[in-house]
């Protein structure tokens, strides 16, 4: 691909939305949800496509979309508002969940797990038959605007002795299961994306089959899709095979030294 070539994923974006392609019924499903408004809990590993799913349904729904990256020093009125002080009194600012409720936009709380357990709770309220955002700090209680979903992403292998979600909070979701895709779609994926060729594709597919078996091993993160993409993206622009998936793979994925030969010598089996 050359330097002023669109990047495939991003020029379809403008005509077309964001592309995405279906792993199972996940779109029917989000689609039933979005009508009844249920809450989603899109389940999954790191760039497994969670993001790039929740902005393909929110543009096929022709709902706006706010996405709130979580932290664990997320509080309450980072997602609810504030009071800013300005030189002739306060006035109240909305944080990103009361601009979707009111807005009836889809809300995409990233990796919610993050956050801390009072800031988790004050989506609950929205969550079931009433759909209330009470406002504490102003007094009002909104009422969610119809179009308004919730959606939170959650990964279940990482950090789960330190933080998980509570029951209360977990069974207030439809759960739905986002892994990585089958070997000849994420090689489709990864092709699209990347614009790498097929062969390649088919190479950076296979090369992550066999990583992804290492997890148990002492490899504490597999490589993700977004890996891949990565390393095909070096590849499409002219770096040699081997390079691009010691820098784009390999680097990320480990520090320590018998792992990295290890995870090279996968490499050099593979390309
Ligand atoms: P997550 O939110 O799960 O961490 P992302 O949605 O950011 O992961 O996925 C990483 C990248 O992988 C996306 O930017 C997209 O290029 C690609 N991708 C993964 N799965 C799919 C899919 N099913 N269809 C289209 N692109 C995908």
């Amino acid at each position: 691909m050359g330097m002023n070539e669109p990047v495939p994923g991003l020029a379809a974006g403008a005509v077309e939305g964001p592309w995405y392609h279906p792993t199972g019924n996940e779109v029917a499903l989000f689609e039933q949800c979005h009508a009844r408004g249920l809450a989603v809990m899109l389940k999954g590993p790191t760039g497994c496509g969670k993001t790039r799913f929740v902005e393909h349904m929110a543009w096929k729904l022709g709902r706006p979309l706010i996405t709130v990256p979580c932290h664990d020093d997320l509080a309450a009125s980072d997602l609810i508002g504030r009071f800013l002080i300005q030189h002739d009194g306060t006035v109240w600012q909305d944080g990103p969940l009361t601009r979707a409720v009111r807005e009836g936009a889809i809300c995409y709380l990233d990796e919610v797990v993050e956050a801390r357990q009072d800031t988790v709770v004050v989506l609950h309220a929205l969550t079931d038959h009433r759909r209330i955002l009470p406002i504490d700090k102003t007094g009002e209680v909104l009422q969610a605007a119809p179009g308004f979903q919730l959606v939170i992403s959650y990964n279940p292998g990482y950090q789960r002795m330190l933080k998980d979600l509570k029951p209360s909070t977990r069974q207030r979701f439809v759960a739905m299961d986002l892994d990585f895709p089958p070997p000849e779609l994420e090689a489709r994926i990864v092709q699209h994306e990347s614009g790498v060729d097929q062969a390649a594709a088919n190479g950076l597919v296979s090369l992550a089959e066999r990583i992804r078996q290492l997890r148990d091993r002492g490899l504490a993160e597999v490589p993700s899709t977004r890996l891949l993409i990565a390393a095909g993206t070096l590849m499409a622009s002219g770096i040699p095979l081997r390079e691009a998936c010691y820098a784009a793979i390999v680097s990320p994925l480990s520090d320590e030294s018998s792992m990295v030969d290890a995870l090279r010598d996968l490499v050099d089996a593979t390309f």
